[in-house]
């Protein structure tokens, strides 16, 4: 089978799920990176040590910004020339768009945020989580090129090997586009919570901390988000002593205890590390859309009925004010920090 896969990044730092993705390409045959931007031959090089067979490389000053319009053309031009079986992404929020608007260009049908490939009579299965991670699917598109957005951590990394190396294969951009990009600011705490491996998040628990006396002058709401910021320390000194990612439900975003950045679920990031810790967190669908993939989930919360606990391995029914510093001292002391 002739894969390409589409290598994501921002000025030149890749979405590591991309080597994923080219992992799992090779799981069906072949593999074809397929590289887009300004400066970006590192990247290209970066691709055949990842285990790409070849690397179509469309490097342009045109494509210095991720405009939708320049790289889905540049992109469907390519495919409708070269005919390959099937386009992979990783799922991000860029290649959601491309690989929709690419998948309108050459008339298939795109699979989006894949846990699981299968090839079957020359065709690509894959397998999704629907309806908040409840069912999942098995499906297939029946015209070609076959176009799967492939969900970060749901596939092992290739191990990079710097002795591969190979030449790319230039190839013309498409650099047309409506739109312009003025201009980049970071967003407050922004955080990578779909790459990392280990997430501690903290919900609306841990912002009612009875112990707590808010310094006076504050009103109500400020001392709530006092309190809560004092409660995200804890999960903050236990995510550090991790090496984690911080992330949040959204009553803790929604109420100004931390940024959107850090929040997970179905209107927040998409995450599956091998460990999520969640704090305080009651375990609403629209949480658990965001992290039931986890490969271990871990739950701390007062309430032994909370919906968290069903989808928990390990849960602990107790106070996180108590337990989070406890537990971050017991792994201090064992890691010898
Ligand atoms: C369209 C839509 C989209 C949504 N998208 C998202 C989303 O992306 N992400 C998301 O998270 N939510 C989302 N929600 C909101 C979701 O329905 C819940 O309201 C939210 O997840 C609840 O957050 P929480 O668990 O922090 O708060 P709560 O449900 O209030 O739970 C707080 C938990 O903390 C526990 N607790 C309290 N004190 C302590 C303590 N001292 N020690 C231990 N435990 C304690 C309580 O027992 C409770 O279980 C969405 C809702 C809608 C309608």
């Amino acid at each position: 089978m002739k894969t390409w896969v589409y290598i994501d990044h921002f000025k030149g730092q890749v979405v590591p799920a991309s080597w994923e993705a080219v992992g799992a390409g090779k799981t069906l045959g072949s593999v074809t990176a397929i590289v887009f931007g300004s400066g970006v031959d590192a990247l290209a090089k970066s691709a055949f040590t990842y285990g790409a067979d070849e690397v179509l490389l469309a490097d342009d000053p045109g494509l210095a910004d991720y405009r939708p319009e320049a790289y889905a053309s540049t992109l469907s031009a390519l495919a409708a020339e070269q005919k390959p079986d099937a386009i992979l992404f990783p799922t991000t929020t860029r290649s959601r768009e491309l690989a929709g608007m690419t998948a309108i260009d050459l008339k298939t049908g795109v699979m989006v945020d894949v846990t699981a490939l299968e090839l079957k009579d020359g065709r690509i299965i894959v397998t999704r989580p629907i309806y908040a991670g409840k069912l999942f699917t098995r499906e297939t598109c029946s015209a070609s090129p076959q176009i799967v957005t492939l969900r970060g951590r749901a596939f092992p990394r290739p191990a990079q090997d710097a002795g591969k190396s190979g030449t790319p294969t230039k190839v013309a951009a498409k650099t047309d586009a409506t739109t312009q990009v003025e201009g980049y600011t970071t967003a407050e705490g922004g955080v990578s919570l779909i790459d990392a491996g280990v997430i501690v998040s903290g919900g609306r628990g841990v912002s009612n901390n009875p112990a707590l006396t808010p310094p006076g002058g504050l009103d109500e709401k400020q001392a709530e988000i006092w309190k809560a910021q004092q409660g995200f320390t804890l999960v903050k000194d236990l995510a550090s002593e991790l090496g984690a990612a911080v992330g949040a439900s959204r009553a803790a975003v929604d109420a100004g205890y931390v940024p959107y950045a850090h929040q997970v679920g179905q209107t927040g990031k998409v995450v599956s590390p091998d460990l999520y810790i969640a704090c305080g967190i009651s375990g609403a669908i629209q949480h658990l859309a965001g992290m039931r993939t986890s490969k271990m989930i871990v739950a701390i919360n007062k309430d032994g009925e909370a919906p968290i606990f069903k989808v928990a391995r390990y849960g602990v029914v107790g106070d996180l004010f108590q337990i989070l510093p406890a537990l971050t001292a017991a792994l201090k002391s064992k890691l010898g920090k």
